[in-house]
């Protein structure tokens, strides 16, 4: 059974009307809290790293806006339900605070649908909801793009996370997945323009 997606979770903070800060898209697993070979499948499997929520309080303090982009194939192979996933995701917000935007990708690999990293579906579905626009075209082949806001960034554990913020253009942060976002907030606080990535590699 193919099932829709992605899942949005849509309750964005209220911010001052002439916001135009960047966003930060933030990968789950890996990144906020400790991943694991069998998931995450309830709230008491939701281990969250050292240093999470300082770092997700100081990407607010900084203008940013918050979005998860996760994949969550054990949504359609039938090991996790969408009550499920909505519990974990508020247990990991009452611990490391709010995010505007939750977009969960419930497919496979061979599903080919347009929301799984390294797609960038999520990314831009995202990026049309808190601001109106986001990034039509996507070329692996060419340029990396030129981003919706220049601070825009990608925080993620693995190679399909740096794709999908290449393709909208967002500066790259790839981090230990033991370690999380605090091994790199630093950098994003600094204006660091992010790791180099090659889709093609
Ligand atoms: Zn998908």
């Amino acid at each position: 059974m193919f099932m829709e997606g992605p899942l949005v979770e849509y309750h964005p903070v209220s911010l001052p009307v002439d916001w135009n800060g960047g966003i930060a898209y933030l990968d789950r697993d890996g990144v906020l809290n400790l991943g694991s070979a069998n998931y995450v499948k309830n709230v008491d499997e939701v281990l969250i790293l050292k240093g999470v929520s300082e770092a997700i309080m100081s990407l607010r303090n900084a203008g940013y806006r918050i979005v998860i982009v996760t994949n969550q194939s054990p949504l359609s192979r039938g090991l996790l339900d969408q009550k499920a996933l909505e519990s974990i995701h508020s247990h990991i917000q009452d611990l490391v605070g709010e995010f505007d935007v939750i977009m969960t990708c419930p497919h496979r690999t061979f599903d080919g649908c347009r929301c799984r990293k390294p797609h960038p579906g999520m990314l831009n579905s995202a990026s049309e909801l808190l601001r109106g626009v986001s990034h039509k075209k996507l070329d692996w082949w060419g340029e990396k793009p030129i981003p919706v806001h220049p601070l825009d960034l990608m925080v993620g554990d693995r190679k399909s996370d740096m794709g999908a913020g290449w393709a909208v253009g967002a500066r790259l942060f790839k981090v230990d997945e033991r370690v999380g976002i605090p091994q790199i907030i630093d950098r994003i606080i600094a204006g660091d323009a992010g790791d180099l990535f090659d889709p093609g590699d």
